[in-house]
């Protein structure tokens, strides 16, 4: 017979949302994956996740769309239980509870955000005792965004993303994030970039170099003027009314837009905490984003609140 559960134990866990502040993509390399530079920027913006002690393994999902979000094995926070569970030599029991305040499917790296919260409160509720180290090595596996997700900060990411560098830059910058109506995946954003790039000789892979500088110096006109994605002119092609949520918020008055991933939303860089709020009602007054929020970021990574 099993243990009895002892229904008071769990443990609750928050992990950030990210945007890229730079999105440099290069040549698709042998194994198919897109040669990146990348600077990621942890956001103020977290989803929860509390794991109650149970037997066997399942998820749940509350908030902002939680329908969209499967509750079975194709959710990344149970594919983080399990691949912990595995690594430790435990069995898999907790029942997962996600509650989401990143947009689901935006660019924003909300799953990997809820795996990342999965590995630490997992990793505490069966007292694995796994090093960070372990644990960034595990987030790895899963996703190139959830090694960042469980460090947070700002980070260098090349590779495929997944080798993390971190940035050292003191202050905080003041963020409105506007997603756009319509869904863009992944797959289909770097296929339309590769369209648009054929019978080019040379893709250069660009590095965020003045991105860097701009940080280090926190010089808001320097860093909007270095905001940069690849990507951006491939999710156009797919969908070009992204422009007008794009316009939209530099004529509200952003100091500088940037597209966050793949698409669809926009992350706008403003002087402060009252531009940012103005600009979020601004924005959610010309009805171009089916959600708009304010956020500020770097902010620290994956983290226990109970
Ligand atoms: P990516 O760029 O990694 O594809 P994203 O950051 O744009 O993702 P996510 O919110 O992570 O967006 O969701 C992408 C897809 O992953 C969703 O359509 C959803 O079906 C699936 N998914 C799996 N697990 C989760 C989860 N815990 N939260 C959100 N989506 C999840």
């Amino acid at each position: 017979m099993s243990a009895p559960i002892r229904v008071d134990e769990y443990v609750v866990a928050r992990a950030p949302a990210k945007i890229n502040l730079h999105l440099g993509v290069g040549a698709v390399r042998e194994d198919g994956f897109h040669e990146l530079a990348t600077v990621f920027c942890a956001l103020s913006l977290s989803d929860e996740v509390i794991a109650n002690a149970a037997h066997g393994l399942s998820v749940s999902t509350s908030g902002e769309g939680a329908d969209e979000v499967p509750d079975d094995e194709r959710n990344l926070a149970w594919r983080a239980a399990a691949a912990l569970a595995e690594r430790a030599g435990v069995s898999a029991d907790v029942e997962l509870s996600i509650n989401k305040q990143i947009p689901v499917a935006a660019g924003l790296a909300g799953g990997s955000a809820d795996a990342a919260a999965t590995l630490i409160a997992c990793d505490a509720l069966w007292q694995t005792g796994a090093a960070k180290a372990d644990l960034i090595e595990i987030a790895a596996e899963l996703g190139s965004d959830v090694a960042f997700s469980l460090t947070g900060g700002l980070a260098l990411g090349t590779g495929r993303g997944e080798l993390l560098s971190p940035v050292l830059a003191a202050g905080k910058w003041h963020w409105v994030l506007a997603v756009a109506r319509g869904g863009l995946s992944t797959a289909q954003v770097y296929a339309e970039l590769d369209r648009l790039r054929e019978g080019q000789e040379e893709i250069p892979l660009l590095t965020p170099d003045r991105l860097m500088n701009a940080l280090r110096a926190r010089d808001l006109d320097l860093l909007g003027e270095n905001l940069h994605n690849d990507m951006e002119p491939a999710a156009y092609s797919l969908m070009p009314e992204l422009r007008r949520t794009r316009r939209a918020g530099l004529q509200e008055g952003a100091v500088a837009a940037v597209m966050c991933g793949s698409g669809p939303t926009f992350a706008f860089l403003t002087e402060d905490e009252e531009s940012a709020i103005d600009l979020a009602a601004a924005i959610s007054a010309l009805d171009v984003a089916r959600t708009v929020r304010t956020a500020t970021g770097p902010v620290t990574g994956a983290r226990i609140v109970a």
